[in-house]
């Protein structure tokens, strides 16, 4: 029943961009000139996932895919989540080549022409590093420390995971699909399946119009997807502290002991205490680590909540019936 206007007359797209959106009334204009631009020589959609904007976001949406063939919206039904929103985004779109970037402005447009040529050219993945990132300060140390902390867990060297000015093929954005993880990270997780990956070195500005979406904890959290959603890391660094500190207690308690031996008791026997409390503690806080580490391993496989809901897809060519990811 769908009636295909657009110009290609009902071809797939070749080339899909995929556009988070969460309250950027005052760019997703300027953006989707800026691609149409850009793209002009391509066969290509503009997949614009609206993540539950509450400003005039959606309105404006709805007269882009009105005046131009190329835009599709997808609405979610509330606020997900910039990752969420990506994998949403790339459940619809149809390219052979996927390109991510956000709709802030800070990923140029006019670089996606060479993350093309890098994807034709036949890598699977393609990541960028960010030039003269434009972000505070302290932003960038936080993604300094996460780069590397993820980096060393996932071992798939990669400089910026935080960029999402990024390219993808078909076959990757499918497994992404079929995963459908519960934090995904895109990058991360498409770096970890990637067979040919690249990396490529992109402009960035700052953001011009109001601040970042991310508060001090949504980026926390964020942070926590990428490194506890590829490594278990952290509690195994609580056991092995656990298990550090029982052998200290141990050490020390062999110690005062033979101490005791050669010297007789110290004064009332505080010291043997302390040793004998240290080394239990140090049991303790080790099994808990352990029991924590099959937790997360269980709790991550036992989890399988819907990540995103599409509430509607709306574009010239379809009005495409209302799609639940609960179903996978
Ligand atoms: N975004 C989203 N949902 C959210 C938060 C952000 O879709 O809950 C989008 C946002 O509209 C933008 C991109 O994700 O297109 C990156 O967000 P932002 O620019 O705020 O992040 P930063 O540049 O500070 O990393
Ligand atoms: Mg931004």
């Amino acid at each position: 029943m769908t009636q295909q206007v657009d110009l290609d007359a009902g071809r797939p797209p070749e080339v899909s961009i995929v556009v988070p959106v969460f309250n950027e009334e005052a760019s997703v204009e300027h953006l989707v000139d800026a691609l149409l631009r850009v793209l002009s020589g391509e066969n290509f959609e503009v997949v614009l996932v609206n993540d539950g904007s509450t400003d005039r976001t959606a309105t404006l949406l709805l007269e882009l895919a009105r005046v131009h063939p190329q835009v599709v919206i997808v609405e979610l039904s509330r606020n997900f989540g910039q990752h969420p929103a990506v994998v949403a985004g790339f459940s619809v779109a149809r390219g052979r080549f996927l390109v991510t970037l956000d709709a802030d402005l800070q990923n140029p447009p006019e670089e996606i022409p060479r993350l093309l040529a890098a994807l034709r050219s036949g890598h699977d993945v393609v990541g960028s590093v960010r030039q003269n990132r434009r972000d505070p300060w302290m932003r960038k140390q936080i993604s300094s420390l996460v780069n590397r902390v993820t980096t060393a867990s996932i071992g798939v060297g990669m400089r910026d995971y935080g960029c999402m000015l990024r390219g993808y093929s078909r076959d990757v954005v499918e497994e992404i699909l079929e995963l459908s993880e519960q934090a995904a990270f895109v990058p991360a997780l498409a770096m970890m399946l990637a067979t040919n990956p690249v990396e490529i070195e992109v402009q960035h500005s700052e953001r011009e119009e109001g601040a970042s979406r991310y508060s001090p904890l949504r980026l926390m959290r964020l942070g926590f997807d990428l490194i506890t959603g590829f490594s278990l890391l952290p509690i195994q660094l609580v056991s092995l502290a656990g298990l550090l500190i029982a052998l200290a207690g141990a050490a020390l308690s062999a110690l005062l002991f033979a101490r005791r031996i050669v010297l007789g008791p110290e004064s009332e026997g505080l010291f043997t205490l302390f040793a004998i409390l240290f080394a239990f503690m140090g049991v303790l806080l080790f099994a808990v680590g352990l029991v924590g580490e099959y937790v997360g391993r269980i709790y991550a496989e036992v989890r399988r909540r819907p990540t995103y809901r599409i509430r509607e897809v709306i574009s010239q060519s379809a009005v495409l019936p209302e799609t639940d990811h609960e179903e996978q």
